[in-house]
């Protein structure tokens, strides 16, 4: 038996939740106050049946004991595996932990915090730090801020931090390696950070992966960050986020500004939901990392910058969260921390009117144009068109094609007929046999899940055909992972280095399933009947759960409210199922057309 099979039979998710919240019985669920977002109402549920957990309030999202840890941890799946494992005393295989790569991580840990705390102390009491002390006072720093994040000082020497952790026992390869000291010329190192103004980085957890240093002066550059290191990689990265974390979960949204000081100015005056992606635009990775304490972010964008080319990575990171991004459009050429020191008013209020994404694109590019002439028109459509092909979430799809249809006052049909020229319609290319299907009925019954995931893993050209296929639908944390994974990498290598080890057993597994010789067509076909039995099950799942939660709160004495919100949550789900029947029958009754289609050997 694997590792994570191990886990899943040992580790009661009852008992492990009840460690972080207090569960109370109800009927054959438990339920709390949910941990994930602020409630006065329980809304959150253990099944210990399926050994699953749901929210139906704010988060309104669930899933398995994994999940759970990871999203109430902050932590990946393999940190989750290891301390359930733990927990739940299961050995993991030597293997699978690479302990000396541990240790290493270890050191440069416990270096990068010896040079913080050196840092830190030259800030508060050298006399060399009185410039970056009257700096910091200057854009009025008190000294409770300067603490929590532990600013810090670097002095004009070439060997001054290097001197002072040697003679506390690191090695100057440990200096090399955690990004503190550079090799100029063979065997010659001196200090990477001088005469700089210090923000240690800190990963979720706390931990010190990197410095970002800022010049007090004019010299260039005015911004040096670590290099990338065991510990430190910018792009995954987010300033500020150990101390962000607990409002981001709590306030169930995160703030992106671009700078140190944008976020430190934020926390000091309380909007402590605030992280920094460092001075670049936000990348995918990054995203990932929120998504594990919330799926609404909003970014501050400069009024300047802000484009359509901003718009459509935005719309990426819409699809990564599955959920609407918006913007805080900051006036003209001010970051966060000058609006916020102006008046934190004005910063409120700016939050309060951030507009998802694709709306603010839509006032934007339509502002500059004249749509009562057909040249405007079509640019507007030439504009905002790719922009609406690459969301994936159909439902906001087709709301923009239809905000886009109204604005250029052009049938809908027209605009759709153009979209598919942008994007070539599935439904159109699609083949349908039933008899494939009843053919491989035995296999599409069982772990559906698996299944599918083999199909994508096996045949690579199936990337294109997931619309639709929503990582919700995995209910299974393994292969939860290896789908968000997927959709990400580039390649079966790559998929696998970004996995964590405890997961390529199961991987290969997959990627070795034996599969029915299949033509690419028919494959597409029964890959799109695979994301309808998922969907399926995944509604139904739900239904179920919701139905065991309306009975109790209906004996238990919800108020009418908080009833008639679960109702309307049920019916939205019935509605989603009809939906699923619905197509269902469509397919069967179009399989006549593709029945004869000629299978490959
Ligand atoms: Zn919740």
């Amino acid at each position: 038996m694997s590792v994570i099979d191990e886990v899943k039979q040992r580790a009661d998710i009852v008992e492990v939740v009840s460690q972080y919240v207090t569960l109370t019985k109800a009927g054959r669920t438990f339920r709390a106050l949910c941990p994930f977002h602020s409630e006065k109402h329980p809304s959150f549920f253990v099944y210990p049946e399926q050994q699953s957990w749901h929210c139906f309030g704010a988060c309104n999202t669930g899933g398995d004991i994994f999940s759970f840890i990871m999203k109430k941890q902050g932590i990946d799946f393999g940190e989750a595996l290891r301390l359930l494992a733990q927990k739940a005393g299961v050995a993991i295989p030597s293997k699978l932990e690479p302990e000396a790569e541990g240790r290493e991580k270890a050191r440069l840990y416990q270096v990068n915090e010896a040079a913080a705390q050196y840092f830190h102390n030259l800030l508060l009491n050298s006399p060399a730090g009185e410039k970056a002390r009257s700096y910091l006072a200057s854009r009025g720093l008190p000294l409770k801020t300067i603490t929590d994040f532990q600013l810090g000082f670097s002095l004009n020497s070439w060997e001054a931090l290097r001197q002072y952790l040697m003679e506390r026992g690191y090695t100057e390869s440990e200096l090399l390696t955690a990004g503190l000291v550079i090799e100029a010329e063979a065997g010659q190192t001196h200090d990477r950070f001088r005469n700089r103004l210090m923000f240690p980085i800190n990963d979720a957890r706390g931990r010190i992966t990197g410095f970002g240093a800022r010049v007090l002066d004019d010299s260039l550059p005015k911004y040096l960050n670590s290099p990338q290191t065991p510990l430190f990689d910018k792009s995954s990265s987010l300033y500020g986020i150990n101390l962000a974390t607990s409002a981001i979960r709590q306030q169930n949204m995160v703030v992106i500004v671009e700078g140190y000081m944008d976020t430190i100015t934020a926390h000091q005056n309380g909007f402590n939901n605030v992280v920094a992606s460092m001075g670049t635009s936000v990348t995918e990775k990054q995203v990932s990392v929120v998504k594990r304490l919330t799926k609404n972010m909003a970014l501050a964008l400069d009024a300047d910058v802000a484009g359509e080319e901003a718009s459509l990575r935005s719309v990426g990171y819409e699809n990564t969260l599955d959920a609407e991004v918006k913007v805080i459009i900051l006036p003209g050429g001010k970051d966060p921390d000058d609006v916020i020191r102006e008046d934190a008013r004005i910063w409120q209020k700016l939050l309060e009117e951030a507009l998802p994404v694709i709306d603010y694109t839509f006032n934007m590019v339509t502002a500059k144009l004249d749509l009562t002439t057909a040249k405007g028109k079509s640019l507007a459509v030439d504009k905002l068109l790719p922009i609406i092909a690459k969301i994936k979430d159909t439902v906001r799809q087709v709301h923009y094609l239809q905000k886009l249809a109204r604005l250029v006052k052009v049938s809908e049909r027209s605009i759709e007929a153009a979209l598919r020229r942008i994007k070539p319609d599935r439904k159109a290319t699609e083949p349908k046999s039933e008899a494939i299907a009843q053919a491989l009925h035995p296999l599409l019954s069982s772990p559906v899940e698996e299944y599918c995931l083999a199909l994508l893993l096996q045949h690579p050209e199936l990337k294109d055909s997931c619309q639709g296929l929503s990582t919700e639908y995995f209910e299974n944390s393994p292969n939860r992972e290896i789908f968000i994974t997927w959709q990400q990498a580039s390649d079966l290598a790559l998929l696998k280095t970004e996995l964590d080890t405890a997961i390529w057993e199961h991987l290969d597994s997959l990627i070795t399933k034996s599969l029915p010789p299949t033509g690419q067509t028919e494959r597409k076909y029964i890959f799109t009947d695979c994301i309808l039995r998922l969907r399926e099950k995944f509604l139904r799942s739900l239904e179920t759960k919701k139905e065991a939660v309306l009975a109790l709160e209906a004996e238990s004495g919800g108020t009418a409210a908080e009833l008639a919100k679960l109702q309307e949550q049920g019916i939205e789900v019935s509605l989603q199922l009809g939906e699923v029947f619905t197509q269902k029958s469509q397919r069967r009754s179009g399989a006549k057309e593709v029945r004869n289609e000629p299978r490959q050997p």
